[in-house]
């Protein structure tokens, strides 16, 4: 008979937490994960073999008691046990039903960054010929969304430009703005603190003295929200001071001058106004940044989630572009991406309301062509609603019908309370997920589907590495793979993608044939090369594009575009009521909206509830004890969390991470959208805080 060891399962995969998409060999047995151990350094390229603690003992999410096992109806605002076929049955009608009461575009879905890209792709393609609408997003609109619309309006293409090994592992100079590295992408932050040891300059610019600051030859505290004056602050400082790449500036870019009469104004007397970052600072690191071989340029959510997000990575691409950090080794623009699969699933697979997959336009005729004939009818062409603009047409109602692949909207929004009163609003909502969430709460149908550890696939790390991901157990009882269920949704509207695909490797096929960054990608490549193929992967004898832009950036005339970024401060200021401004973010031992991590044991020892840290001074000012509980109260309502006095920001910012639904720090944030990429303003919220007690 099979020994315990026998049954043993191993399977070569792709971390499922963050998107530096370390690699590792996950073993399984008998439907549970057993635990996670290096893998061969070959099919390493990011981690070799180390990964952080999440990596390593996060993987228990998937042995929870609370699995989803079977589909669940919802009647008289129970939930009850339902056969795969009435709850696919009851989809089809409900969404068909509301489409031809209300029209084609009363409807709207969400694709997951979480899944592979395969099933992002099959996502899309659902909204778009199945059901026939464009409104398709994901949560990238909420992280990353403002740095894929300047990057793709500067350089080209949406993406980091560089290796995170060869380049950021190895580059003389570091500048990172927004990103509390240690924390949220700790093996990346690994390689850049051995580099600083080993020599190379780091500059951290943040509001809060994070991990990587305490590392930093300077660490600069601007005021939250003011980063477009500092960066056009060291801009004017390299220009003035002849420390620009001249000739890289000349060749291969366009509308220098604009780019300088608008930094002309950031003196850094001016800078130090605007951002409290004192004159000395910004000149060091002007100089030093100036005068570097080979720099990186690192951010984060700190840079994106603001209501002029894009405008902030505007600034510092240009900033980039400047220095002639792009093109060559060891520099460029490196957005840290969140999610597992944000680069592919939520970007370059297209589930997005104003671009197909790989970022190709609707509205191109060859482009529609090129759809039509693989899918025998044109995707539409008009462009859909974004995630926060759904929220608001569900009250109108405008978005009747909604299908939620994999996401957390109601903890993951701003305003969520807002944000809950919006998905009240559905006739229907149908959520397919691993648990029974706060969002899939709301719904009628759930579905249960399976967790990274149960399917084969693509990821797409931030560095546009394609690896692969593999199954080392079974989904638990009934839970089917994403691809599965939607392959079997789109069988109820009539169309047969079962005989189309007998796998993920025919999807990633279709995805060679249609999305150009992806062409020479297919399975039997990514079997032979076990350190995965950075896109541009055009044909099948291209090796892929370890750095982007070595001979020219994705325009027509090959040349990079500066665009000139006017300054901006945040929308809501302290006041007299609200006092103190909060920031968001996460910490080490949580993800994103803690569906997975609050699962896990070993994770919730280390932080088992939400906090506030306040800075002693504040603390003492307010009568707020370390450890006691606190009420924050913004505009939009109030949350308790327990306080944590220490004196990382300044006395007049707070911050509470986002990973807990009790203390959800989103009940404080604001709507106001950035209005180039809609990211929301997450990063600056007026509160107050008062002292609740001990418990
Ligand atoms: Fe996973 Fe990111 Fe940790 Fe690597 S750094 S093990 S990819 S969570």
């Amino acid at each position: 008979s099979e020994t315990r060891r026998s049954r043993i399962t191993k399977a070569e995969t792709t971390c499922n937490f963050c998107a530096v998409g370390c690699r590792f060999d996950l073993y399984g047995r008998d439907g549970e994960v057993l635990g996670v151990r290096p893998a061969d350094p070959e099919a390493t390229p990011a981690n070799d073999f180390s990964t952080c603690v999440k990596g390593k003992f996060g993987y228990d999410f998937a042995n929870s008691d609370d699995r989803l096992e079977h589909p669940l109806i919802k009647e008289d605002g129970e939930f009850r046990e339902a056969s795969w076929d009435e709850a696919l049955d009851r989809i089809h009608a409900e969404l068909s039903g509301i489409q031809e009461e209300h029209g084609q575009h009363s409807v709207a879905v969400t694709s997951s960054s979480k899944c592979t890209n395969e099933e992002n792709f099959l996502n899309q393609k659902f909204a778009r010929q199945v059901l026939g609408t464009p409104n398709v997003d994901n949560c990238a609109r909420l992280c990353h969304s403002s740095t894929v619309t300047a990057l793709k309006q500067v350089l080209g293409y949406g993406a980091m430009s560089n290796r995170i090994n060869e380049d950021i592992g190895e580059t003389d100079c570091y500048l990172i703005t927004g990103s509390n590295t240690t924390e949220s992408h700790p093996v990346l932050a690994t390689r850049i603190k051995q580099n600083v040891r080993d020599g190379a300059d780091l500059f951290v610019f943040d509001p809060r003295k994070v991990g990587i600051a305490e590392h930093a030859d300077q660490y600069s505290r601007p005021n939250p929200g003011t980063d477009i004056a500092w960066i056009n602050g060291l801009i004017r400082y390299i220009v003035e001071h002849d420390l620009h790449a001249e000739e890289f500036i000349e060749e291969r870019t366009k509308h220098f001058d604009e780019l300088v009469e608008k930094v002309d104004p950031f003196t850094p007397e001016k800078v130090e106004e605007l951002t409290g970052v004192p004159e000395e600072e910004l000149v060091n690191a002007a100089q030093t940044i100036g005068e570097a071989d080979t720099c990186i340029f690192g951010w984060a959510m700190g840079m994106t989630q603001h209501a002029h997000g894009t405008r902030n990575l505007l600034a510092l691409t240009n900033l980039a572009l400047v220095t002639g950090n792009l093109g060559k080794p060891r520099a460029g623009v490196s957005p840290f991406r969140g999610q597992n699969n944000v680069q592919g699933g939520g970007g370059d697979m297209g589930p997005a309301p104003h671009n197909l997959p790989g970022y190709q336009d609707p509205t191109d005729e060859e482009v529609a062509r090129k759809f039509e004939a693989e899918w025998g009818e044109r995707p539409p062409e008009e462009v859909g609603l974004r995630l926060p603009e759904q929220f608001e047409e569900m009250k109108e109602g405008n978005i009747r019908g909604m299908f939620i692949m994999g996401e957390n909207p109601v903890l993951s929004e701003p305003d969520i309370r807002d944000a809950e009163e919006s998905i009240g609003e559905l006739d229907f909502l149908a959520v397919q997920d691993i648990f029974l969430t706060e969002t899939a709460e709301f719904a009628d149908v759930v579905l249960p589907a399976a967790s990274g550890a149960e399917k084969l696939g693509t990821q797409t790390n931030t560095e546009r590495r394609i690896q692969m991901v593999r199954p080392a157990i079974e989904p638990p009882g009934e839970a089917k793979r994403d691809l599965d269920i939607l392959m079997e949704l789109a069988e109820r509207w009539g169309y047969d993608w079962r005989s189309k695909y007998d796998g993920p490797a025919d999807v990633m096929d279709e995805i060679a044939r249609l999305v150009p960054i992806y062409g020479g990608v297919s399975y039997d490549r990514l079997e032979e090369m076990p350190d995965g193929i950075q896109w541009p992967c055009e044909d099948e004898d291209d090796p892929g594009t370890p750095y982007l832009y070595e001979d020219e950036f994705n325009f027509e005339d090959g040349k990079a575009r500066f665009v000139p970024a006017d300054y901006a401060g945040p929308v809501e200021l302290p006041d007299e009521e609200f006092p103190l401004m909060l920031s968001t973010g996460r910490v080490l031992y949580h993800w994103h909206t803690g569906t997975m991590t609050r699962r896990v044991e070993a994770l919730m020892e280390q932080v088992p509830e939400s906090f506030v840290t306040i800075h002693p001074e504040m603390a003492e000012e307010l009568g707020v004890v370390d450890g006691e509980y606190v009420k924050v109260t913004s505009r939009r309502g109030d949350i308790t969390v327990k306080a944590n006095v220490e004196d990382q920001s300044d006395p007049g910012v707070v911050f509470i991470p986002m990973h807990f639904v009790h203390g959800a720090v989103n009940e404080l944030t604001q709507h106001e959208l950035d209005p180039d990429s809609y990211i929301p303003e997450f990063k600056v919220t007026s509160v107050k805080v008062e002292p609740v007690g001990p418990n």
